[in-house]
């Protein structure tokens, strides 16, 4: 097999490598690689340069010292899970994590010895006296909470959660390393689902862990070789192509979001408007605190009439997909009642304030008038 022969010149992309295996000169060449003497690559499950690439990009968006690609998001929490947990260790969960992290929690860890709390983590007194009750190995919270965007306030819990000799991992994902580097914040390690606005395409499922201590780097790098959580060298180049175009999305999208909220408070069918950057929005300051470059793509709005009033307003406006994913670069919607929060009990969506009516918005980089006379359409047939 030859290789081109680029002389001179080298390609300005990024080339793809999906090649499952490196071939090595000799005996002493491999031992080198292994004992980690001399960079180079043997088998893709165990490291590949795509990969490789991406992580060192999102190493350093992220203020890490380390970073791992996996195979998708949930493929990052159970590296986590898998690299610093065993049996008899407890584990603090935020009652609003993405759904499909609970239940990796609480069926599948539990499986293995593992005991699992959940505490309201807004609620600052409840975390302190869930540590004092018992000894944490780690603590899980999200930046930004789906659907209702409550904010973590990750320096206090990163106080509270060293206090008592805890890791605190935080799930990044709605907000990107653009607005928030949880680790700068004290944060012990941090997750995104790079399937999210970091691709920004919905054409690649990926996830990304990253940390400060350079130990918890080499387990968390060997717990995923073994337990096979790589990531494919396609994906990470894919998604390699749309970083440089990280900032820029995240930012417009976010200035796109809050012009969005407050053109939609204003809307008589709209009931309630749910957006960390408005002021009646229970984290808008520490938001203010914690977020760079506005508030996010996520935002909630409900329609009095619920569940028909919301497939009423689906249909008027095809433009704005129903898509229970979040982070594209074109404005899609969801329901969180019936996709994220199917499964909970009325009387938990009730208390939570996830209603038949409300609709979540991940809104993109789209120009916004366009955007907005789409929603207008929507919302016109609802007086019909
Ligand atoms: C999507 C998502 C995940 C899981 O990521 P996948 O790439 O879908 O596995 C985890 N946390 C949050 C907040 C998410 O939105």
């Amino acid at each position: 097999m030859t290789h081109p022969d680029f002389g001179l010149s080298k390609p300005l992309t990024p080339p793809l490598y999906p090649s499952a295996v490196y071939t090595l000169p000799d005996l002493d060449a491999l031992d080198a690689i292994y004992e980690h003497r001399t960079p180079g690559f043997i088998y893709a499950r165990d490291g590949h340069p795509n990969a490789t690439q991406l992580a060192s990009e999102l190493t350093q968006l992220s203020a890490a010292q380390w970073g791992v690609v996996t195979g998708s998001g949930m493929g990052a929490i159970a590296a986590a899970c898998l690299a610093f947990l065993k049996a008899g260790d407890r584990v603090l969960l935020s009652r609003r994590l993405y759904g499909k992290t609970i239940r990796l929690l609480q069926d599948e860890c539990t499986r293995f010895g593992v005991v699992v709390e959940l505490v309201d983590s807004s609620d600052l007194a409840a975390v302190a006296n869930a540590l004092q009750a018992s000894h944490y190995q780690l603590m899980i919270v999200e930046t930004l909470s789906n659907p209702l965007c409550r904010v973590a306030d990750i320096p206090q819990l990163a106080h509270l959660t060293h206090d008592h000799q805890c890791r605190l991992l935080v799930d990044n994902t709605f907000a990107s390393p653009v607005m928030c580097r949880p680790l700068e914040l004290g944060a012990d390690l941090v997750m995104e689902s790079l399937t999210k606005i970091i691709n920004g395409a919905s054409d690649i499922t990926l996830g990304f862990l990253a940390g400060r201590q350079t130990a918890d780097g080499q387990r968390v790098a060997s717990v995923v070789s073994t337990w096979g959580l790589a990531a494919n060298p396609f994906d990470c180049w894919l998604t390699m192509r749309n970083l440089s175009t990280l900032d820029l999305r995240v930012r417009t999208a976010s200035t796109n979001a809050l012009a969005v909220a407050r053109w939609l408070k204003d809307q008589p069918a709209v009931s309630r408007v749910v957006y960390p950057g408005l002021t009646d929005h229970p984290d808008h300051a520490l938001a203010g605190r914690l977020l760079e470059h506005g508030y996010g793509h996520m935002l909630c709005f409900e329609l009095a009439g619920g569940r028909k009033a919301v497939n009423t307003w689906m249909r008027a406006t095809p433009q704005i997909p129903f898509a229970p994913s979040l982070g594209h670069s074109d404005t899609t919607c969801s329901h969180p009642a019936t996709t994220s929060h199917r499964y909970e009990t009325p009387e938990a969506r009730a208390a939570e304030g996830i209603t038949d009516g409300l609709i979540r918005l991940s809104v993109g980089c789209e120009p916004l008038e366009p955007l907005l006379r789409i929603l207008a359409q929507g919302l016109q047939q609802l007086g019909a």
